[in-house]
């Protein structure tokens, strides 16, 4: 009996993977850079659950909210890297903030190790139903007309929203003053009472509230016109043509065993794979990325040439860190 025993807890142990031995034992927490109820925090909780059935442990949710996500950033780089803190975050927490944000003692790329890369999302232009227009001119030309007096929101300077703002004023010659919300959950609550009029968001944000016919869409960010939206145009067809999309990803502080960071990945690509997700994602107008372009290593490498690619143009707005 005894022998049995033992023979049996020999089997159990050879089992066990040779690094990160035991990995996860307990739950694991991942930082979002924004308050509940946003994008960011909705595919959290989407890709958490999921992962965590994958790897047998609970996703923990906290939200780190401040400065357009570096604060979260922040805590994620000082945080252990044993496995049991990761943070997700997008290109504006993690690339535009990397040229904007230059005094806040870490480096957001080099003291992160990518995990994996997740869905990107077109942007949709959406206003309050207060705003008098129909059309993107017809919005243009309001802004136009009414110069300082339409507020919209964002969630910081260096967020997605305020990526989004800058292509818009890009594309279009017009503006809105930029309130700065802890995430755009929060903003989109005012947006619906009409406390703000306008926002450029993620339609993982804005198009649930669009289709409740709470708010109005009147275009979105991408090439062509995305299956979960068909009836809203491209900016392009509206007349000013503008692609933004905002990808996102995970990340563990720096030094995290490669074992782990590549479990961590394995459950990402899983949860990704899975059809139930898969549809929701869709439904919410969100890119999935391949199990190719998730890698850990062509994560790395997306990250810093999206870098290159924002640096330029971010100087050239000569956007500054609040
Ligand atoms: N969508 C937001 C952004 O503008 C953040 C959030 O997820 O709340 O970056």
């Amino acid at each position: 009996m005894l022998r049995r025993q033992m023979l049996a807890a020999v089997l159990v142990m050879a089992a066990a993977p040779a690094f990160g031995q035991g990995w996860p034992n307990k739950p694991i927490t991942m930082i979002v850079p924004f308050a509940a109820g946003g994008p960011t925090d909705l595919l959290a909780r989407i890709i958490g659950e999921r992962m965590s059935k994958e790897l047998g442990q609970q996703f923990i949710i906290e939200n780190v909210t401040g400065a357009a996500g570096t604060i979260a950033m922040a805590k994620l780089a000082r945080s252990a890297p044993d496995g049991y803190t990761v943070g997700i975050g997008h290109v504006g927490t993690n690339v535009a903030n990397a040229v904007i944000y230059t005094k806040i003692g870490f480096d957001l790329v080099n003291d992160l190790e990518p995990i994996a890369r997740l869905p990107a999302n077109p942007m949709l232009v959406v206003s309050s139903d207060n705003v008098p227009a129909r059309t993107l001119k017809e919005l243009v030309d309001y802004l136009k007309a009414n110069p300082d007096k339409v507020s919209g929101g964002t969630a910081g300077i260096g967020s997605g929203s305020h990526l989004g703002a800058l292509a818009f004023n890009k594309a279009t010659g017009a503006s809105y003053q930029l309130v700065p919300y802890r995430g755009t959950g929060p903003a989109m609550q005012d947006l619906i009472s009409g406390q703000i009029q306008v926002m450029v968001d993620q339609s993982s944000n804005a198009l649930p509230q669009v289709q409740a016919g709470k708010i109005r869409a009147y275009a979105q960010t991408a090439a062509k016109r995305s299956p979960a939206m068909p009836d809203i145009p491209t900016a392009a067809e509206a007349g000013y043509p503008m692609e933004v999309s905002i990808w996102n990803g995970l990340w563990a502080p720096k030094g995290t065993a490669t074992d782990i960071i590549d479990k961590l990945n394995a459950a990402a690509v899983t949860a990704l794979a899975d059809p139930a997700v898969r549809k929701r994602m869709e439904e919410l107008g969100q890119d999935l990325p391949t199990p190719e372009e998730m890698k850990p290593a062509a994560f790395a490498a997306f990250q810093k040439a999206e870098l290159a690619r924002w640096k330029p143009i971010l100087d050239a707005a000569g956007v500054k860190s609040e």
